[in-house]
């Protein structure tokens, strides 16, 4: 019988820090990550500064990854995915394929850690016209931007003079079908909207939102603070429209606190696209057989006692994968998601800990 092992399948910051605390637990954790690098969407996709406290996103995923790689019983494994998995809760069997081939684990139980995706803005009807204006950007877009330390209208070359936000692009959206809310998109676009004041400070910013909804603590770190000491405007409203116009854009839409309607021009406009799972997270929740909600993501079987166990014993799910969620709610299931993996396995036993 080989020693346990658990299958942490991504590796992205849920998955580092699940990998993480089962071999600090004492049991192997084999990460397996279909990228190059491990860092997960923050990495991948650029992110610069973290909400609330502004550290280095790229710095912060390699604290993470070096970490990781420090414990023995760490197996990472990059540019791998995983195309089998047989077998039942403490005996599970998973084919890894990667650039040195393809190799069978045997494992006692499996985290899925494989997260969300951005919210493609050129599926929300046509009022964004994201691929048509360059200067209509998405939050990722802008993340790179800082993480580049310049903040310039791409048709232009130049800083901003206005510019704007529009929240909830692909969450809280019964047309496209997301009804729920992406939890971090206000957040984000409060410290984007911080940090372009900081750039440009003869920037003029305007956040347009249904509601501001800050979790916990981001609302004195983050909504106040931008109000207050850094002149950022929020609007009650919604945008309808963004044309172009003279070497512009122009949005449209209804000042809803004062119930008129607002045409005003722009250089920049930001989409605060929200979180979907992603394709990884399809695959992997279907290879696993475990239950998806109906928005892709991965359902857990006991909410909300268990946050993590899924509906098949000995495979839990953790981060985005599950829905939404910021690095704090990522971090925290995916504690959890190691601990109960490991209680498991201690245990002996295949109900799993409840
Ligand atoms: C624009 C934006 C900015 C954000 N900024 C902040 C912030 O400032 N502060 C904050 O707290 N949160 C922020 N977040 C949220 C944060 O990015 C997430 O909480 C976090 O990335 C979730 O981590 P994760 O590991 O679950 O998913 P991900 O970061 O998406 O990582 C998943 C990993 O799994 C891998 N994977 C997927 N499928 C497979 C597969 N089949 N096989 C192998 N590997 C696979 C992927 O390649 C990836 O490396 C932001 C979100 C957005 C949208
Ligand atoms: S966090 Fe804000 S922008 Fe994002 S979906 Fe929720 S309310 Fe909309």
């Amino acid at each position: 019988m080989p020693d346990p092992a658990v299958l942490v399948i991504g590796g992205g910051p849920a998955g580092i820090e699940a990998a993480r605390n089962v071999a600090d637990l004492g049991v192997r954790a084999i990460v397996v990550e279909q990228r190059e690098r491990l860092g997960g969407t923050p990495v991948h996709e650029q992110y610069a500064a973290l909400t609330p406290h502004f550290d280095d996103a790229e710095q912060a995923m390699a604290d993470m990854e070096a970490a990781l790689r420090a414990r023995e019983l760490a197996d990472v494994r990059t540019s791998s995915r995983v195309t089998a998995l047989s077998g039942d809760a403490g005996a599970f069997r998973a084919t890894v394929e990667g650039e040195q081939g393809s190799e069978d684990v045997e494992v006692s139980a499996v985290i899925l850690a494989t997260g969300f995706t951005h919210f493609d803005p050129g599926r929300e009807r046509q009022i964004y016209n994201y691929y048509q204006y360059p200067d209509v950007l998405a939050l990722q877009d802008l993340e790179a931007m800082l993480k580049r330390g310049e903040v310039l209208v791409p048709s232009t070359g130049q800083p901003p003079k206005r510019i704007c936000w529009i929240q909830c692009v692909g969450s809280r959206d019964r047309n496209i079908g997301n009804e729920y809310c992406s939890k971090v998109c206000c957040g984000i676009a409060s410290k984007q909207a911080i940090e372009v004041r900081k750039h440009v400070p003869e920037s003029r910013a305007s956040i347009f939102y249904i509601d501001m909804r800050m979790y916990g603590y981001w609302e004195h770190q983050i909504y106040w603070p931008a109000q207050e000491q850094h002149k950022v405007q929020y609007v009650k409203g919604i945008v309808t429209e963004i044309l172009e116009q003279q070497g512009h854009l122009l949005i449209r839409g209804e000042d809803t606190t004062m119930g008129r309607p607002v045409e005003t021009p722009m250089d920049m406009v930001v989409l605060s696209v929200g979180m979907e799972p992603s394709q990884g997270t399809r695959d992997m929740a279907q290879l696993a057989g475990v239950e998806q909600n109906k928005y892709g993501f991965v359902d857990v079987a006991r909410p909300p006692l268990d946050t993590v166990g899924t509906s098949r014993e000995g495979v839990f799910a953790c981060g985005a994968a599950l829905g939404p969620a910021d690095l704090e709610d990522t971090i925290s299931s995916a504690g959890a998601a190691a601990v109960k993996a490991v209680a498991m396995i201690r245990r002996g036993t295949l109900s799993g800990v409840s």
